[in-house]
């Protein structure tokens, strides 16, 4: 993944979960650029929606409503 800014290839910090803190997201990736003259710090952070108990219960979802239409 390249850096907004300045396009060069960032260097990838750690992960950290942020379930207890945040209702939408589970977890935040922190990138930095390695440019000196730049130095942008990117965060990604995963939505919940990812997580398999939700698409396990979007999945049973998907089934009834197929079941509803036959
Ligand atoms: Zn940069």
């Amino acid at each position: 993944m390249k850096c907004w800014h300045c396009k060069t290839e960032l260097v990838w910090n750690g992960d950290y979960s942020i379930d207890d803190q945040d209702d939408d997201y589970q977890m935040v990736s922190h990138l930095t650029c390695p440019n000196k003259t730049c130095q942008c710090l990117t965060q990604v952070f995963v939505p919940k929606l990812l997580e398999k108990e939700t698409l396990k219960e979007r999945q049973v979802l998907l089934e009834v409503i197929k079941g509803k239409l036959k």
